[in-house]
């Protein structure tokens, strides 16, 4: 169900030349458990999935209280070949006390950085592994009122150094109308506090319909997303991956019940590249620099 998906057809030449060589992004899940996060990653994979080799970054110290867990597929389109992982923070805000639930998952960013750096500063660089985070999903439950304070406070410490980007979770326990209105509240909380989401640049040199197509993402965001990888037969016969209620299906794969569609294309096709330029370029960079005037240098 992964399918085509359009990665490879990308016009961009800095990633032609990525992509020869294979390339790795990565895509972290934050929210408080039971929003959804695992069924979401194997919505999003839904092909075989084997637990990540990758081993924890040397400098990560062993988390206390939320644990960090990754999955990775292969994925190979038109010879160009993507290495998918999804990392899974399960325990976040979950605990009596969650005044630093964002700290373990901080922590951990900062050490996929660190180990980056480490790379970068040996004398053979042909081999570099790229753990960073490229994309961090954060899952809000969908109360129908402001965002909560324990999910301004994960997005407050996080923003400079990873692209966020905010999700309804199980979008089909709203109406349209209140997930609508839902989306305007989160969108204005997160202007009042001051948070910076990913935003898709929108270069004049594209073409109309990458325009376009970055504006339909646009203005889906905060996206509402329904995971679910059981198949349910639809009234009119087709198979579906969805959910199943007396009143009907909401089917995770149709762009008008839900924004499950989009939110892949976003990362998959239409933002990739710039999720990790602007991860390498600008959030990587504030990094080593806050580290270097840390360090006194
Ligand atoms: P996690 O703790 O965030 O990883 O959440 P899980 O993926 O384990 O899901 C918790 C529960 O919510 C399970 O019973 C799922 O079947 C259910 N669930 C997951 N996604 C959705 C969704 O989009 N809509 C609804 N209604 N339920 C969901
Ligand atoms: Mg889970």
């Amino acid at each position: 169900l992964m399918g085509y998906v359009g990665f490879a057809n990308l016009p961009n030449q800095v990633h032609r030349r990525s992509v020869r060589k294979g390339f790795q992004f990565t895509v972290m899940v934050v929210g408080e458990s039971g929003l959804g996060k695992s069924t979401l990653v194997n919505t999003l994979f839904a092909t075989p999935l084997y637990p990540a080799k990758e081993l924890p970054p040397p400098s990560a110290e062993p988390a206390k209280t939320v644990s960090i867990e990754s999955i990775s597929a292969d994925i190979e389109e038109s010879d160009v070949r993507l290495r998918l992982t999804v990392v899974d923070t399960p325990g976040f805000g979950d605990y009596v006390n969650n005044d630093s639930s964002w700290k373990p998952i901080l922590d951990n960013i900062e050490a996929r950085f660190d180990a980056y750096l480490d790379q970068e500063n040996r004398v053979n660089r042909s081999k570099m592994v790229d753990n960073r985070v490229h994309a961090c999903l954060y899952f809000i439950q969908p109360t129908g009122h402001t965002l909560k304070p324990i999910d301004i406070e994960f997005m407050r410490r996080l923003h400079t150094r990873v692209n966020l980007i905010p999700i309804i979770a199980k979008a089909d326990t709203m109406t349209d109308e209140e997930v609508t209105q839902f989306k305007a509240r989160v969108l204005a909380d997160i202007r009042y506090h001051n948070i910076q989401i990913f935003q898709a640049p929108t270069y004049e040199k594209e073409d109309e319909e990458t325009l376009a197509e970055n504006e339909e993402i646009a203005s889906r965001i905060p996206f509402a997303v329904v995971g679910s990888t059981t198949i349910i037969k639809t009234p009119d016969g087709r198979t579906v991956r969805g959910r199943a209620y007396p009143w009907g299906v909401i089917e995770v794969d149709n762009e008008e019940h839900c924004d499950f569609v989009k939110l892949r294309q976003m990362l998959i096709r239409t933002n990739m590249e710039e999720l990790r330029e602007h991860t390498n370029l600008f959030l990587y960079e504030n990094w080593r620099t806050d580290k270097l005037i840390a360090m006194g240098v």
